[in-house]
């Protein structure tokens, strides 16, 4: 396990009992969550350390963040586990293309990505577990779905999931994507439909044979290669979270394939679904077009940061767009979280207009509600205009900490 960040304070400001309602991908609907179960275990799938961290980033992992600080507000104890797909193409390539060592490549990002979560407040995970550091146990499974007929390997020594054979849940059921789209997807993110050998352009990778020049481990019986993303995840939940997970998480491009193919890996591994809930966050975008590696139009944290913006106006930038909306990042976004902020802090030096335990509901409602933090950030603005003209008393600071804990804005 790494070493990540540290753990922000959370102010202690008393529980009340509701689990938070959010929406729930292949439920297609609103569902409570967690579900049945007295404790949350969060899987959300981690970067691949070569692009850290640009706003699209950012936005998912605050949104998780608030969905932890939720749970934790109603008395949820909480498993929250993480990966960082620190071996895969994309992280090659880009060492190859700069001419640097893919592990060095690796640990800087992830330095920088770690700084960056510290800096907006964000709680780490539980455990943060690398696809290198798990490679055996990944091997294992790979090894298992060959030997139940769930996977077939090739003459080159790939070897891949027969998706034919995912019954339980039907394949297709966490997506709800129909074949055209899922094969126009699985093109588009890391997919290889066009494999020779494959019996199903969309059967996907569990292994990677050996390339000259690439990176490799032992692999048993399967031979010396390295492993697909999909079954990383579904592995590293098992192993570190439990299935059912009470969320999957992860940016919408997750759904399909990614998603869609976990579940599918666990249920032939252990017989029980991957998650009961799938929660995913919306793309944030740049001059029109979704903010991506390849297209370049990216929006770094540690840029912001390091032009001096405040951590806590980015992380209100985020807030203000609800977590399942695409949206486009704009410069103007920064200046109104900025005034925003500022707003709030002269409050916080004042008398509270409104009782502090009204805000609060009011917080609690909001984001129990599919975490509405537009909603929440709302309710935060009207205590703010209502703030009296004496200095500030028991209910400010009481407001103060809710802000701080609910919504991980420090003032
Ligand atoms: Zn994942």
């Amino acid at each position: 396990m790494v070493k990540t960040w540290s753990a922000p304070a959370i102010p202690e400001i008393g529980t009340v009992g509701d689990a938070p309602v959010v929406f729930c991908t292949s439920a297609r609907g609103p569902v409570s969550s967690p579900r049945k179960q007295a404790e949350a275990r969060l899987y959300v799938c981690g970067i691949t350390p070569y692009d850290a961290t640009h706003l699209g980033h950012a936005a998912t992992y605050v949104a998780f963040d608030v969905l932890v600080r939720v749970w934790r507000d109603a008395g949820i104890a909480v498993n929250y586990v993480q990966n960082t797909t620190d071996v895969d193409d994309p992280l090659l390539e880009r060492a190859t293309a700069t001419g640097v060592d893919w592990q060095e490549l690796a640990r800087e990002q992830t330095e920088l990505y770690f700084a960056d979560m510290e800096a907006l407040r964000v709680i780490p995970p539980d455990s943060y577990i690398g696809a290198v550091e798990s490679v055996d146990r990944i091997a294992a499974a790979v090894q298992r779905l060959l030997d139940s007929g769930a996977a077939y390997q090739l003459d080159s020594g790939d070897v891949y999931y027969r998706i034919a054979t995912a019954v339980q849940p039907p394949f297709g059921t966490i997506s709800g994507y129909d074949r055209p789209t899922m094969l126009e997807l699985f093109a588009e993110r890391g997919g290889d439909p066009d494999t020779p050998g494959k019996e199903d352009p969309l059967d996907a990778l569990l292994w990677r044979a050996r390339r000259d020049g690439e990176p490799s481990w032992d692999g048993g019986d399967l031979g010396p290669g390295r492993p697909g993303w999909h079954i990383e995840c579904a592995v590293i939940a098992e192993e570190y979270v439990g299935l059912p997970l009470s969320v999957q998480g992860g940016g919408s491009d997750l759904i399909f394939p990614h998603h869609e193919m976990g579940a599918a890996h666990a249920s032939a591994l252990t017989g029980t679904e991957l998650a009961r809930t799938y929660m995913h966050t919306g793309m944030v975008g740049l001059d029109g077009e979704k903010m991506s590696k390849s297209k370049g139009n990216l929006v770094f944290v540690s840029a912001l940061r390091a032009e001096g913006v405040d951590p806590m106006a980015i992380r209100l930038v985020l807030l203000a767009h609800h977590y399942r909306s695409d949206w486009m990042y704009e410069d103007a976004h920064l200046a109104g979280a900025a005034r925003r902020l500022e707003a709030w802090r002269e409050a916080a030096g004042r008398a509270s207009g409104i009782p502090a335990a009204e805000v609060i509901a009011n917080l609690r409602q909001e984001l129990t509600d599919d975490l509405d933090c537009p909603a929440a950030l709302s309710v935060v603005d009207d205590w703010a205009a209502a703030a009296g003209s004496g200095p500030a008393d028991e209910d400010t600071a009481r407001i103060r900490d809710a802000i701080d804990a609910l919504l991980g804005v420090v003032l």
